[in-house]
């Protein structure tokens, strides 16, 4: 990934029919949560309708309080990879705790038998779960979406992606979702985002932001915009390749993290200012 001496491969790939690379921009709307058939078809279906080909879709959700919502796992895998291809979504971000879920998704992938593809995601809770990183840096069929540790250096967090590539899996890409301070920070994680030109600085991984994890809620600044929207923004603008966002069709009823969801109807503007953004860039 760049940290290597001997290590001069690009790390731009192509996945699916999706190009990842430090020069371009994905966006993977989705549900921070897989919970009903019903909300999944709904964001799936105005992901096309807005020309999007990727999305987020967490089954396997770690959560800090084991009494929470932990995800449906692998039976909800079949309707989701259904709807996926039955809505053009190329690759799905989803997360991953466990290899054994590397081996249940590509089974339902193959009992599905739609063309949609999967980026693992490795959360912050697992940046430094190295055994897993081993195991997920072993197989190829699937890129990766390694996530910074909440509350380690960055250099530990990219030590920790190099732990990927050292297995052979260097289809990876470098997630940004806030750092945990001490410090009653008005937003649920410090914002990161002014890392993005470094990451890509020190290494070639293209560099995904997550402001639904950074922020953490709904709130607006004086002049209306929300805070997430603020934030994408700011990464989008430092040069983000990809974003991660959560959004819901009903946030009240979401099991996980609806606090901070955007809605289906605030999904073209969000689009829209995405891509002034990066026209600034
Ligand atoms: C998530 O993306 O759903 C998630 C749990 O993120 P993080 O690992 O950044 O907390």
């Amino acid at each position: 990934l760049g940290r290597h001496k001997d290590d001069q491969r690009p790390t731009a790939f192509e996945y699916n029919g999706v190009r990842f690379g430090q020069d371009n921009l994905n966006v993977f709307a989705g549900l921070c949560a897989v919970d009903t058939p019903e909300h999944v078809e709904l964001m799936m279906k105005a992901l096309r309708e807005h020309g999007q080909v990727c999305t987020r879709m967490g089954a396997y959700k770690p959560r800090t309080n084991p009494y929470s919502f932990q995800g449906h796992g692998k039976a909800c895998l079949p309707y989701v990879f259904e709807l996926a291809g039955k809505y053009g979504i190329r690759v799905i971000a989803m997360e991953i705790t466990h290899e054994a879920h590397v081996d249940e998704i590509r089974e339902a992938l193959r009992q599905t038998g739609n063309p949609t593809g999967v980026m693992l995601q490795i959360g912050t809770r697992n940046t430094q779960n190295f055994e897993l990183l081993k195991s997920v840096g072993r197989q190829r069929e699937f890129p990766v979406l390694l996530k910074r540790g909440f509350g380690i250096t960055l250099e530990e967090s990219l030590n920790a992606a190099e732990y990927l590539a050292s297995e052979g899996n260097t289809r990876v890409i470098f997630g940004l979702r806030g750092m945990k301070t001490n410090m009653g920070d008005p937003h649920r994680n410090f914002v990161d985002f002014a890392h993005v030109p470094v990451v890509k600085r020190l290494t070639r991984m293209p560099v995904c932001i997550d402001p639904s994890h950074s922020v953490g809620s709904r709130e607006r600044a004086p002049d209306g915009i929300l805070d997430v929207m603020h934030v994408t923004a700011q990464g989008v603008i430092a040069g983000a390749n990809m974003i991660l966002v959560d959004f819901h069709p009903n946030p009240q009823k979401a099991l996980v993290d609806g606090p901070q969801a955007l809605l289906l109807e605030e999904l073209p503007q969000f689009l829209e200012d995405v891509a002034i953004a990066r026209a600034a860039y």
